[in-house]
């Protein structure tokens, strides 16, 4: 039996459209490994349907999992930076504003302070 060059890690269906089923290998090279054949490629062993050996396949997945996780956990360290950032401008802004309202403040004081004189 030929693997067919699948690149997914747990495949569904065949390039020709049917549902993958698991079969049990009764080889002797390979007795009892579960694998995930097209029902169809079964019947038509010289056509190339859709082959692959289960643990293969969930190796595959979790490699592909782990993979996928990594670029998760960069993608929320890219947002923690970005949003401390975000915070820490809001604060400077914010601060700003506030001195400007203590200085508009003292000012407006100091106007009817003078003007009691
Ligand atoms: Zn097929």
């Amino acid at each position: 039996m030929t693997n067919t060059k699948y690149h997914g890690a747990i495949p569904s269906r065949c390039w020709c459209g049917k549902k993958i089923v698991t079969y049990v290998s009764k080889t002797e090279e390979n007795p009892y490994r579960r694998f995930f054949r097209c029902e169809i490629g079964l019947q038509r062993k010289k056509e190339n349907h859709l082959f692959k050996w289960v643990d293969e396949a969930l190796l595959d997945e979790i490699e592909r999992m782990s993979e996928h996780q990594a670029r998760v956990a960069e993608e929320i360290e890219d947002l923690r930076i970005s949003m401390k950032k975000t915070v820490q401008e809001e604060v400077m802004n914010h601060k700003h504003s506030l001195d400007i309202d203590c200085v508009g403040t003292l000012f407006s004081l100091l106007c009817l302070w003078s003007k009691c004189d």
